[in-house]
């Protein structure tokens, strides 16, 4: 029995980077009692990620901070990869024009202005306490709870939690705790990080990501805004590791692209890549998410972003299970259908590597297209969610439903929110009981009669009269008539 001081909540988040915020505001939102517990007492300031995608940008959007962002985020543009000769082996295309999210294909900003946005978002959030300066030490599965033990200052204390979230990074205790191990997927390489100052708004017509494989000293070049410029570089095996970083030697290095007078070094980092994920994600009350639960070299930008639609994922099936009675088999989706799909980004961004590294000239993932000349274009990867949830047909199970336009003029996540969502095409409510349309509401699932131009098309194309997406927007499945919509209700879904 928990002594009866002991602060017991629903969910504990250990780590409050940008994925156990991104947690804590989804759980936030939906009035779920949720502490977070971080060992630091600010915000980390080392140069990390510097871009995100559309379907991240969707998921702020769907707690309410898409507008905060973009006043921090700047549209990027496409990456290109080039030899030493300046021919473009790779071409990684991303249009300038919304995507069928809403939004652009790549946003570049500063990692630590993105987590302060998340943090300061969560003081409007009642049932969410923040315990800053708290190391997780110990975990233990109690019954129907978790216990966990943190020291804050110098005192050690106990608090409860009916599940707990590891968010705790690269070096996670709580996957060491849970004795988890990671399958290595094979590239793990030692960079060089170096942020740069800009003292004046940059005007480079040239945006593009730069990749240089196969030179002396192979990396990346990255615009982060207009005030920020990054270059990630391969350390080479001469290098000193002692003194790399110090002031002659960075300006040495960027001698090809740029001189003291146009920049100052803002901060710079060694770090060793890794390509990892855990073999396990759940052990009974105890679940990874983010770094924590895989790890991917940066090079399509996607380590955060990764971990940001884990967070989407779980959220509401955390919820589901806690408030609208769903069985406890619903959390085993999350493993099922967020492992495969980040794999297929470290195994793409792998691929990457090897073009950096020169150990290849092409690459397979990205639906490539061979445009001569030995060059190629990609595409944005958009991987399919592995085997979870699934409900009526499943022919557009596990995609990411585009955000329509609704016949109201609002957007399809403004208006459901970070919530499960029915949408009707045209015309089918009025052909059934709306006893039925009370049975999804009552379980937290926003029913749409009204879709608009695009979803009726949408469903139309998918010879559906009704398709049931989870509040990440990923499609659970459609219904081909109206007396099938019935089987899209949570309790006819199917785990598997
Ligand atoms: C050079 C570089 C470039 C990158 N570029 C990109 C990019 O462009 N796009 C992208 O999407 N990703 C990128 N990434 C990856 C991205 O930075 C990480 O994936 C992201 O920070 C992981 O977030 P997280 O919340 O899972 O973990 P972290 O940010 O590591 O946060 C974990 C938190 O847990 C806390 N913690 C740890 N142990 C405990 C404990 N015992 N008790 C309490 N708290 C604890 C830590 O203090 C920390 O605050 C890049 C990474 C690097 C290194």
């Amino acid at each position: 029995m928990a002594d009866k001081h002991t602060e017991t909540f629903e969910i504990a988040i250990i780590g409050l980077g940008p994925v156990g915020a991104t947690l804590a505001n989804l759980l936030g939102q939906m009035g779920v009692s949720t502490v977070v517990l971080e060992l630091s007492d600010e915000i980390s300031p080392l140069p990390r990620a510097v871009a995100f995608d559309d379907e991240v940008m969707r998921i702020f959007q769907s707690f309410g901070l898409s507008d905060a962002m973009e006043k921090v985020a700047e549209v990027g543009e496409g990456a290109k990869f080039v030899d030493t000769d300046n021919k473009t082996l790779v071409y990684w295309e991303r249009p300038m024009v919304r995507s069928s999210n809403g939004w652009f294909v790549n946003y570049r900003f500063n990692q630590p202005e993105l987590e302060k946005i998340l943090r300061d978002s969560l003081a409007r959030l009642p049932s969410v306490s923040i315990k800053l300066g708290s190391e997780v030490v110990d975990l233990k599965q109690i019954g129907e709870e978790v216990e966990i033990v943190f020291v804050q200052g110098e005192r050690e204390q106990k608090l409860r939690a009916a599940y707990v979230v590891g968010c705790d990074g690269g070096r996670s205790f709580v996957r060491q705790k849970m004795s988890v191990k990671f399958e290595d997927l094979g590239f793990h390489e030692e960079w060089l990080i170096i942020d740069l100052l800009l003292p004046e708004r940059d005007v480079d017509p040239d945006r593009f990501t730069y990749h240089y494989c196969g030179f002396p000293r192979t990396g990346s070049k990255v615009f982060v805004g207009s005030k920020r410029k990054r270059w990630e570089l391969r350390m080479n095996e001469a290098d000193d590791r002692k003194t790399i970083q110090s002031p002659d030697v960075i300006w040495d290095i960027l001698k090809p692209w740029i001189k003291p007078p146009e920049a100052e070094i803002e901060r710079t980092a060694l770090y060793t890549f890794h390509s990892t994920i855990a073999e396990k994600w759940r052990t009974g009350r105890v679940f990874l998410a983010g770094d924590a639960a895989h790890q991917t070299p940066p090079f399509m930008a996607q380590g955060m972003c990764a971990g940001i639609r884990d967070a989407s994922n779980l959220a509401w099936k955390l919820e589901q299970v806690l408030r609208q009675g769903a069985p406890d088999q619903l959390l085993d989706t999350y493993e099922s259908e967020r492992s495969p799909h980040v794999r297929e980004y470290i195994n793409m961004t792998i691929e990457f590597g090897n073009l950096i590294n020169n150990t290849a000239k092409s690459v397979t993932s990205g639906n490539p297209t061979n445009i001569g000349g030995g060059q190629q274009t990609v595409a944005q990867l958009r991987p399919k969610l592995g085997l979870g949830i699934s409900a009526g047909d499943t022919s557009k199970r596990g995609r990411l439903l585009p955000q329509f336009l609704l016949e109201n003029g609002r957007l399809l996540d403004d208006v459901t929110g970070y919530r499960c969502a029915l949408l009707l095409a045209q015309g089918s409510a009025d052909k059934f009981d709306f006893s039925l349309l009370s049975d999804f509401s009552d379980v937290g699932v926003q029913v749409i009669d009204a879709p608009g131009h695009g979803a009726q098309y949408w469903l139309e194309d998918a010879d559906a009269v009704a398709v049931l997406v989870g509040a990440d927007r990923n499609v659970i499945g459609t219904a081909r008539a109206v007396q099938d919509i019935a089987q899209l209700h949570p309790s006819n879904w199917l785990f598997r």
